[in-house]
Parts: structure tokens; C-alpha cells; sequence
């Protein structure tokens, strides 16, 4: 797809100055691709090359972390943080741990966050971090050793009011308290508002761990009001079964609807009754189990080995998974059964030719820049918490995010009808996002 003639330059110059890196060329060829009539509109924009500044990160760190597994011998793995864009605050966004972890992923997911959080209304800016350590088989102890060897030189680079990193696939609480730590110990600060995602007894937000899938599906109802329609008894995929697919499953039936299928990498589960949320929780995330177990022990499901979880018919689609989980076959076989709704509870997991599919055939589409922000919109009222020592309550906490995932709804929704695209949420939320963070980059001036 061919992009605005003075936006195609600065996309070549992305290619130039990023070789091989596919998917961060694939996240800012999906927003230039947008932004067209907005540099029209506002040629101010151009003129101070925030466009081409928001495709450069304003830093990027990538250090060698060396640890000693059980068996005595040192381990090297590589780790980046990204600090992307900071017009709108602290750099924010997670850490990812996972053998797929390479500069391109992370430049990828920091340029996705950086508009993800400029769409909450929140004062973050955007960043993203990780390392090519694989925390599946490794002991407690080993992944404590990899993260304080991590934060022995990430402490210097971050802070409250500079980069305020959390968890994403692969970090969780566990990893978050070893880094939190490390960095307590290293620097003699109990910098609460250092990392978001932390546990309930040490400054860690009530909602945290449901935010992103809770937040998702908060997002799918705003997406039916609009024409008019509930989640109440639809169907609902959820593919991935971490953090994100667990909760979006767990608040979709809240909502009413069935969650009649989940995947992981080893196949999928069929569940027509509706899951067992429980069990699900049980098998995933306490047991770490693969998604088999959950059939072995429930009779109405079935497990297929190696299976594609969109070949199952149904009317809501929530990939939550990974980056480019979904392709054109899939989003076919989903339209070929009538899917109405797909959102991106993961970072870019639909292909682009999965998105023209979804666009082309009418179904709702949610962009994960938009659908998925509840997880770093909770991680901002984790911090407003820290920096009042106040902690909420999980309701309240909640019907914040609800209020949150509703706003950037409207403001997705509004800026697609602005730009004479309306129900493009895709545009939408590139649009808004753009704006918000050029703007603040424009009264700041070129730095
Ligand atoms: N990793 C999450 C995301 O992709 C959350 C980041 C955060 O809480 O800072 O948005």
C-alpha cells in the first residue's frame, strides 16, 4: 500500500536506518499509512519532522547480562530497552522475556506503546525493553540471578521520572519483584513508582494483573455499542492462554458471553458449553500447564494437537497471544464463519493482510494499540498510587479502567469520523494517538 507522498521519504529512511527489521518496519508502515490527511491538515507537523522524530527512538540501550545457572556455568544473554518517545512522560512500557526478543521486536513494541499510551490520556511516553532469556525450565533461583544481573546496569537508565518499565511476556510478578530487588538494593531508594506490575504487599496496583484482558474486552463492549449490539450471548475465541487470553476470557463471560475456545502453542481447546474460568486459571496460570490438560479435565472440551484455534465458528475474536499470530488464512476462515468482532488483546498479532480481510469484509476491527492499553493504563494508576503511598480498592480501581478503555474508545471513534473514516478504528487510533504525542513534541520544541 502506497503511502502520502511526504511520508513515503521518511518510511525509506526507517528502512535504511533499520535493516531486517521486519516487524518494527510492519508497525510504522501501518501508522504512516494513516496519517495523511493529518499532515494535510497539519503541516506544522511536518515542518518540525515530529513524524520522522517519533520513528527514531530518542535512546536505545542494549547491554550483555551474564549469570550463573544451577549447574555453575556463566550465561550470556543480550537485553534492550528502547526508550522511544518522552514528550508525554516518563518513557513506559514493558519488559519482555523471550528467545524471539531481538532489536527489531522491541523498536516494534516501543513505537506501538508510544501511541498505545499517548491513546489512554495518561502522562506516559513510551518504551519497551527485554532480553533473549528463555524463562521456560529455568529454576527460580536462575531467573532471580538473570534479573538481578539485568538491573545491575538497567538501574542506571531508569526511574520514576524517566523510564518506568513493567512486565509483558515472560515478566510477571515474580520477575518484577527480583528486578524491584535489585534495583532497592543497588541504588538505597524504595523508588516505588520504578516499575509497575508489582505485587499487592509492596506497591503493586489492585487490577494490575486483569488490566490488559479485563481492559480488552471493556473495549469489545464500547465497539458493539456503537452499532447498537451487547456482548451479552455472543461467542468468543480467545487465543493465547497467558495473562491477557485468562482475564479477557474470565471478564467476556462476566459480560455474558461464551468462551467457547483458548490456544497455546500446542493446539487449541474446544469448549462449546462455555470454559471453566477456574480451571482455566488453575491449568495456565497456576500449574503452567499446556491447554490438553484443561480437556483431560473437562468433559464437554476437546483438544486438538496442533490446531488452528480460528477455525472454530464464532462471533467475538480475541487474538492475545503474539506479534503476527493471525494471517490471511485465518482471518479468512473467520469471515467464512461469520466472525462480527476482532480485538488485539496482544501487539500486533493480526497480519496486515489479516486487517484488509477484517476491513474489507465489515467485521469490527480493534487495533492492539487501542484494545490492549488497559494493562499500561493500569500500570499509570499503579504509579499515580505509588506517588500518593495511597492504594485503591479493586473496584474502584476497576471502574477507573472501565472509564479509561471507554475513553479511548470515543476518542478512536471520533477521530475516525473527524478524518472522514468512520468505524476505522485502525485509522482512529493511529490518528489520535499521533496527534496527542505531536502536540506535546511541538510545544516542547526540537528536542
Ligand atoms: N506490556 C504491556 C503492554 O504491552 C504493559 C506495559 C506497562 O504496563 O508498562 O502494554
Amino acid at each position: 500500500m502506497s503511502l502520502h507522498p511526504n511520508l513515503q521519504p521518511l518510511f525509506d529512511t526507517v528502512l535504511r536506518r533499520n535493516p531486517g527489521e521486519s516487524e518494527f518496519h510492519q508497525a510504522v508502515h501501518e501508522v504512516l499509512h494513516s496519517l495523511g490527511a493529518v499532515v494535510d491538515k497539519h503541516p506544522e507537523f511536518l515542518a518540525l519532522a515530529a513524524v520522522e522524530r517519533l520513528c527514531e527512538p530518542e535512546r536505545q540501550i542494549i547491554f550483555r547480562v551474564p549469570w550463573v545457572d544451577d549447574n555453575g556455568e556463566v550465561q550470556i544473554n543480550r537485553a534492550y530497552r528502547v526508550e522511544f518517545n518522552s514528550a508525554l512522560g516518563p518513557y513506559k512500557g514493558g519488559l519482555r522475556f523471550h528467545p524471539t526478543v531481538s532489536s527489531g521486536i522491541i523498536k516494534f513494541l516501543g513505537f506501538e506503546q508510544t501511541f498505545k499510551n499517548a491513546l489512554t490520556g495518561m502522562p506516559i511516553g513510551g518504551g519497551k525493553g527485554g532480553s533473549d532469556f528463555d524463562p521456560k525450565g529455568k529454576s527460580r533461583l536462575e531467573i532471580m540471578r538473570f534479573c538481578q544481573s539485568m538491573m545491575t546496569e538497567l538501574y542506571r537508565h531508569i526511574g520514576e521520572y524517566t523510564d518506568v518499565p513493567a512486565g509483558d511476556i515472560g515478566v510477571g510478578e515474580e520477575e518484577i519483584g527480583f528486578l524491584f530487588g535489585q534495583f532497592k538494593r543497588i541504588t538505597n531508594r524504595y523508588e516505588a513508582g520504578v516499575l509497575t506490575g508489582k505485587g499487592l504487599g509492596y506497591g503493586g496496583s489492585m487490577v494490575r494483573t486483569e488490566a490488559t484482558g479485563f481492559g480488552t474486552v471493556f473495549f469489545v463492549r464500547e465497539m458493539l455499542k456503537e452499532t447498537n449490539r451487547t456482548i451479552e450471548g455472543k461467542s468468543v475465541v480467545v487465543s493465547g492462554s497467558g495473562n491477557v487470553a485468562v482475564h479477557a476470557a474470565q471478564k467476556a463471560q462476566e459480560l455474558g458471553a461464551t468462551v467457547i475456545g483458548v490456544s497455546d502453542s500446542s493446539g487449541f481447546v474446544h469448549d462449546p458449553k462455555g470454559m471453566d474460568i477456574a480451571l482455566l486459571k488453575q491449568v495456565k496460570l497456576v500449574e503452567g500447564e499446556r491447554v490438553g490438560e484443561y480437556a483431560k479435565r473437562r468433559e464437554s472440551a476437546r483438544f486438538e494437537e496442533g490446531g488452528n484455534v480460528w477455525s472454530i465458528k464464532t462471533d467475538v475474536a480475541l487474538p492475545c497471544a503474539t506479534q503476527n499470530e493471525l494471517n490471511g488464512e485465518s482471518a479468512q476462515m473467520l469471515v467464512g464463519n461469520g466472525v462480527r468482532v476482532v480485538a488485539e488483546g496482544a501487539n500486533m498479532p493480526c497480519t496486515p493482510e489479516a486487517v484488509r480481510i477484517f476491513r474489507d469484509n465489515k467485521v469490527l476491527f480493534g487495533p492492539g494499540k487501542a484494545a490492549n492499553a488497559g494493562g499500561v493504563a493500569t500500570s499509570a494508576l499503579e504509579m499515580q498510587q505509588n506517588a500518593s503511598r495511597d492504594s485503591w480498592d479493586f473496584d474502584f480501581t476497576e471502574h477507573k479502567l472501565d472509564e479509561i478503555m471507554t475513553g479511548i474508545h470515543e476518542r478512536c471513534a471520533s477521530a475516525a469520523d473527524e478524518y472522514g473514516q468512520p468505524g476505522d478504528l485502525v485509522t482512529g487510533a493511529n490518528i489520535a494517538g499521533f496527534v496527542r504525542v505531536a502536540e506535546a513534541m511541538h510545544s516542547l520544541g526540537v528536542v
